[in-house]
Formats: structure tokens, sequence, C-alpha cells
């Protein structure tokens, strides 16, 4: 298991020695100590990939995307233990990572890998005579911060597109979550990436991402995580008036209206919010039910919620595993009291389990909370597996709780009125809309949010879009151009 650095083609100890301890969620137990990345880290990766980026910026296009599509097969090769290793890490049940997570991680980087040829210009129909074309350049260096919860794919997500357009990158996972970051770095090494081209620095965010966020020598930075951390890259970004994207928090509203196919929506807006332990920025956790269908959707519900199978993230037979740290696990259920103490019901769940093969672990119950429109759990992101739920009378109601928090990322409904399902998708303000279905993901579907949740996107052209400058170029025809100064 790799627990080093990955900088300029090789694995190195961090330059202080510092070490952080990766625990395992489903015992707390040490899994390895990883190196620590700090600022002098940081500049280190930073000047690798800076050396590595013109000749990997000129690089045929199709070659770019010959290695991508070599990673994907790798990790293909690859997936029983990345899958693994991405449960032990994270406590994602392994269903979840054998079906969900690597799968998506090879799709997307094929996708890029796919795409890296196809990234055109354009030309523009300018004044006669003159010829206006315009090509997309990539950026130079590009610093990536991940977060916790789904650390595998989010590597696709970020380098994929990253790498297509002819960056090169500094990644930063999480130092909760970096040991399938660093797998896929020793399988793009495999795979013949050229040195400096990924450099991956697991550390603290107030030291390595903080470093990684003001680098003036880095071109972009892409993070994923909290709003609020969202808020100091950008002040970190100032400096050299770096490129941010953020895709931050989201409070999903998923709206059951009383002619939806209850089964399905049921079973949806249970995996809504309980897939991955509810620690997804798109989770569906406010459930908004028409109050005409609100009691009998409920009690069928809470008993799918009751009836989830917790335990050990690495048994097949595992629906829900634990959340991915204790101090998490603890901000989750912190939430149970601010529940309570603004009058909400726990319907069910809210506590630990009290399975004693669990009790090492960070697991949280399925918890289902009934609240109001402006309480604090129906406003600020738990990300955990609680659901706050809601009641609504009319389209226009149900619109208004859904548009009523600051966030704007998830978002799904449920009904069988194909007028109303466009109507609504139209007016609810998030970057992604689900129509009976919720958490669909494609590398070709952009992914982003609006409001607190962020700007940019990941994904499809609109990610190639964001990885790349438009540069315009003019040239002379035959153009007439009459005499600027009459000499
Ligand atoms: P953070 O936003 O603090 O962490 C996300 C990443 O940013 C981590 O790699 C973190 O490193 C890094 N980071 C932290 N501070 C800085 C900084 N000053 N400069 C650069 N990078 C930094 O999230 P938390 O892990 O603290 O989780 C808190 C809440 O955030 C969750 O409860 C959830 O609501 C939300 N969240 C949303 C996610 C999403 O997918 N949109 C993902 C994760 C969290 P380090 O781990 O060392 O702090």
């Amino acid at each position: 298991m790799q627990n080093q650095l990955f900088i300029d083609g090789r694995f190195v100890p961090a330059i202080n020695g510092g070490q952080i301890d990766v625990l395992c969620p489903a015992d707390g137990s040490l899994i390895t100590r990883i190196a620590a990345a700090e600022a002098e880290d940081i500049d280190l990766a930073v000047t690798a990939a800076q050396r590595a980026f013109p000749a990997w910026a000129a690089l045929p296009a199709a070659e770019r995307g010959r290695l991508l599509l070599r990673l994907a097969d790798a990790i293909e090769a690859n997936a029983e233990e990345l899958a693994q290793l991405e449960s032990l890490d994270t406590g994602h049940p392994i269903r979840d990572s054998r079906n969900l997570d690597v799968p998506r991680t090879a799709a997307c980087f094929r996708y890029f890998g796919g795409m890296a040829d196809k990234i055109e210009g354009a030309v523009i129909p300018v004044d006669a005579g003159f010829l206006n074309y315009v090509q997309r350049k990539p950026i130079g260096v590009i610093g990536q911060i991940v977060p916790w919860n789904f650390p595998l794919m989010f590597t696709s997500w970020k380098m994929g597109p990253a790498l297509a357009a002819g960056n090169t990158v500094v990644i930063k996972p999480s130092e909760i979550t970096p040991l399938s970051t660093l797998r896929i770095a020793e399988l793009m090494h495999e795979v013949g990436f050229p040195a400096g081209v990924v450099n991956v620095v697991p550390g603290y965010g107030h030291t390595a991402g903080q470093r990684l966020a003001e680098h003036p020598d880095v071109g972009k930075i892409a993070f994923t995580g909290s709003t609020a951390t969202g808020r100091r890259i950008v002040e970190a970004s100032q400096g050299n008036l770096k490129r941010v994207q953020l895709e931050l928090g989201g409070k999903g509203a998923n709206i059951v209206f009383d002619d939806a196919d209850l089964n399905a929506a049921i079973n949806g807006a249970a995996w809504a919010i309980f897939h991955n332990q509810g620690q997804a920025c798109i989770a569906g956790s406010r459930l908004i039910l028409h109050e005409r269908i609100a009691d009998d959707f409920l009690g069928r519900f809470v008993e799918l919620a009751r009836s989830i199978r917790l335990g050990n993230p690495l048994d097949p037979d595992t629906e829900m595993g634990p959340l991915t740290s204790a101090l998490h696990r603890d901000r989750v259920l912190s939430y149970v009291e601010v529940a309570k103490e603004q009058g909400g019901r726990i319907l069910t769940g809210g506590k630990a389990p009290s399975d004693p093969a669990l009790a090492g672990g960070y697991y949280v119950e399925p918890t289902v909370v009934e609240a109001r429109p402006g309480d604090r759990v129906a406003q600020e992101e738990v990300f955990g597996p609680f659901v706050t739920v809601l009641r609504f009378s009319t389209d226009e109601e149900a619109l208004a709780i859904a548009n009523g928090t600051a966030y704007g990322l998830g978002s799904g409904l449920w009904t069988r009125d194909l007028q109303r399902a466009h109507r609504m998708a139209e007016r609810i303000q998030a970057g992604m809309c689900w129509i009976n279905c919720y958490k669909r993901v494609s590398p070709g579907s952009p992914f982003g949010g609006v409001g607190q949740s962020g700007y940019g996107r990941e994904m499809g052209f609109e990610a190639i879009h964001d990885y790349t400058e438009a540069r315009s170029v003019w040239v002379n025809v035959d153009a007439q151009i009459p005499p600027h100064f009459k000499r």
C-alpha cells in the first residue's frame, strides 16, 4: 500500500518527515501512516508540474488520450483491489465500491481519454478579409483539492478533464482518505504518464491545501468540499488571480407529488439520502412530501430505513457502512440535538446502532426527522444518513420550500404528470434535477451548483471548457484596411 507523496514521478517522504495516521472507519484501527505534505512539498510538486507542462501540452492530443484510456484499462484490471482499498479507507459498502465507484472512475477517465483529441476550437464569422479562429489552450498547472466522501471517483472527475486538455496537476486528497488516489498515481506511473504530469500530495487543509490554493504558479484551483472552506480558497486564490472552480455543499430537495409511483419514490428517496451514509453533496437530504401521501409514504419509508443492513463495509451484504471519520460521526449526531431543540420529531434513528459488533466503528443509524422549512436541520448540510421531512400542499409551496435554502446543487421530483415535471424542473434553482430518479451521474453530463453550492462545472465539454483558455487569432487574409493615419 503506497503511503508516500507522489512528486515528479517518484514516491517520496515529506521533507519535514511528518506523517498522518489513516484509520479504518469500521473499527478505528490504524491502516497505515501516510506522509504529510506541507508547504515545501507543495512547492516541489508545483515546480515538477510546471516543468512537465510544456511537453505534456505539446504532446499530440491523441497521445494524452491514449494514456488516459490505458489508465481506465488499468483501473479495470485492478478493480477488486481498488474497491477493497476504497471501502477499507472510506467505509463505502463494498457493493457500492465494486458497482459504482470503480466502474465510474474508469468510465470517467475513458470518457476524457476519448475526448482529448476532440477539443475543437472555432472559426468566427468576422469582417470580410479576415480569418478569426479560436483555439482552446491548457491553463498550466492545476491545483485540485478533493474531500473524503468519494476520493477515488473524484480523482477522475478532477484529473480526467484537466489532463485531457493538456494541463498538469497537483492534487491534494483528504488526509483522511488518501489511499485510492495514491494507488491511482502508481497506476498512472505504470501505464506511462510522464514524470511531473500528476503529483499527489496528501496533507492537512490548513497547510498543504492552503499553500496549493495560494501558490503563485498554479493557474487554477478546483475544489470540492464545504462552503466555508470554499470561501477560504477564493481568498487564497487572490494573489495571482487564479481561476477557481468550486463544488460545495448542498441541501438536495427531493419532492414527492401525490401522483407519484410511491414504490419507486420510496426506494429512490432512500437511495438519495442513505447511499454512502448520506455523505454526498447531492444527497436528497430534504424529503418534501405532498400532504395527501405523506403519512402513507413515511410509514413505508421509515420501515425501509429501519431495514437497511448496517455492517462492515467489506461484507457484500452490507447496505450502509460507517461514516468516514469519528469527528464527522459526532458532527452528524449533534444535529439530532439541534433538531430536537427546534421541535423536530425523530421518526427513526438518531443514534449509533446498538449492535456490539459495530461498537468500534463510526456508525449512525438511518435517521428520519420531521421538521419545518426554516429549522436548522432543513437549512444546513448535515452530510450524513439524516433526512429532514417537510410537507406541502401546492406546487408553489413545494417550489418555495425547495428554493428556500442558500444551496442549489442536486434536486429531484417524483410525479407521473409530465407537464408538472418539466414545469418544476425549470423553476428549481439547482445545478441538477432528476425526475423519477435521483443521483444519476455520467461523465458527459455537467455537474455543479448555483448559489452557495459553488460555480464552474465538472464533466463533459463544460469541464473541458473550464480547464482551457480561449485564444483568439486574427489573420488579415486580404482585407483592405484604409490607412489609420493619412501620411
Ligand atoms: P472541508 O471543506 O474542510 O474539507 C475538504 C477538503 O479541503 C479537505 O481535503 C481539506 O483538508 C481541505 N481544506 C480544509 N481547509 C483548507 C484550506 N484552508 N485550504 C485548502 N484546503 C483546505 O470539509 P470537512 O472535511 O471539514 O467537512 C465539513 C463539511 O463540509 C461536511 O460536513 C459537509 O457538510 C461538507 N463537505 C462537502 C463535500 C462535498 O462533496 N461538497 C465534501 C466534504 C465535506 P483537511 O481534511 O485537512 O481539512
